[in-house]
């Protein structure tokens, strides 16, 4: 359990986990794509509107998928913010992918559409769009640079589950999309994730991929009478006890939307004030982008000491995180990736940022407690 009275974040659970863990346990299928699995799948394709939704042990495995799925060759090129988890840029470099980064915009932190066509090269295969904070990226403009460029687009929605880009859900857009369970997104399962396929010629493959290279999946539908070693691939399957764990979530998701939504809301209005006294800066929710409360972050005046910050919220018992080192300054990106132009906002915005504690169950005396320390900074 965390040392702090107001930690991070806690994990949500409705109370239904075990109850289907159980089930799972009564039916005896513990291997992966068993009902709970089927279950979720279904949930994914209706409410996720995608061709095909496939479970994987993690966001990062469904990266890795996608990497495979689109052929990355070594030398190939896939552009991408440096502002971003490692799992964006290191599933391609597993295959011998060049992550190029490009700067992120100033309002949402999300890739800045305008300077991805000076990234392009003859190498170029695919543009990763990373769905910051559940807020979309400029999609419209995106796709069209892709389709003009044949370029294949990843949406990384590890953190976008629920949230729209003008009244698409994210995830939905591209090629390919992947959501994360992680216990510190939204909707969980521990570790575990989904990868999102919309081009229906990707579907027989990506299942192949998913099932170690063989084609298991169609043996087990009685499409052929015994299976094979097809293609490269791993194990990306998560067993049934998670995709129970998984389902009493997804069962929920609207209501812990929702309730994430008004903590958001909370202190969005509550530092309004801050914001006008030129303390931070709050997010920016573009028309059209429909978010899901994955984060609440403030970007700090540049006069104010974020170490210093962060201690004074230790001091007082509340824990508040930053992230991202950019991964273009980290030891393994600076190796294994580009950078096109200069990435000023992602140097400076990487420095400024503040992320507040945000978990369903949180009163509104603790997130007053977080504003106040802010408006007082
Ligand atoms: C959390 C996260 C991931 C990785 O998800 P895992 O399920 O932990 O592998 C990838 N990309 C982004 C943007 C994330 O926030």
């Amino acid at each position: 359990m965390s040392e702090y009275s107001i930690p991070f974040n806690k994990p949500y659970m409705t109370g239904r986990e075990l109850k289907h863990i159980a089930e799972a346990h009564e039916n005896g299928r513990l291997a992966g794509d068993g009902p709970f699995t089927q279950l979720c799948h279904q949930w994914l394709e209706e409410r996720g509107n995608c061709h095909k939704a496939l479970l994987t042990h993690s966001c990062t495995a469904a990266l890795e998928m996608s990497a495979l799925l689109l052929n990355i060759e070594p030398g190939d090129e896939i552009i991408m913010p440096s502002y971003t988890f490692v799992s964006t840029a290191n599933a391609f470099v597993l295959r011998g992918g060049v992550p190029v980064f490009v700067d992120i915009r100033e309002d949402t932190l999300n890739l800045n559409e305008d300077l991805i066509e000076a990234a392009i090269s003859s190498k170029t295969i695919a543009i990763v769009a990373v769905h910051y904070a559940g807020v979309a990226c400029e999609m419209d403009k995106i796709m069209a640079i892709a389709k003009r460029h044949r370029l294949k687009v990843v949406e990384d929605a590890a953190q976008g589950m629920m949230a729209s880009y003008k009244g698409k859900a994210l995830g939905s857009i591209g090629e390919l999309g992947v959501f994360s369970f992680h216990e510190t997104k939204n909707i969980i399962s521990g570790e575990g994730g989904a990868l999102l396929i919309n081009e229906p010629s990707l579907t027989s493959r990506a299942e192949i991929i998913r099932e170690k290279g063989t084609d298991r999946g169609s043996f087990f539908r009685g499409e052929v009478d015994k299976y094979t070693w097809c293609e490269q691939g791993s194990s990306f399957l998560p067993g049934e006890l998670i995709a129970a764990f998984l389902w009493a979530q997804l069962e929920e998701a609207n209501q812990i939307t929702q309730s994430r939504l008004k903590l958001w809301q909370y202190y969005h209005d509550s530092l309004e004030d801050a914001e006008s006294k030129g303390i931070i800066r709050r997010p920016v929710i573009p028309d059209g982008c429909v978010h899901n409360a994955h984060m609440y972050y403030v970007l700090l005046s540049p006069e104010i000491e974020r170490n210093e910050l962060l201690l004074d919220f230790k001091r007082n018992d509340i824990q508040a995180v930053f992230h991202y080192v950019p991964l273009h300054s980290s030891p393994a990106g600076s190796h294994y990736g580009k950078v096109s132009g200069k990435l000023s906002q992602t140097e400076s915005l990487s420095e400024r940022i503040v992320r507040l504690p945000l978990w369903l169950g949180m009163s509104e005396s603790q997130q007053e407690k977080v504003v106040e320390l802010l408006s007082n900074s």
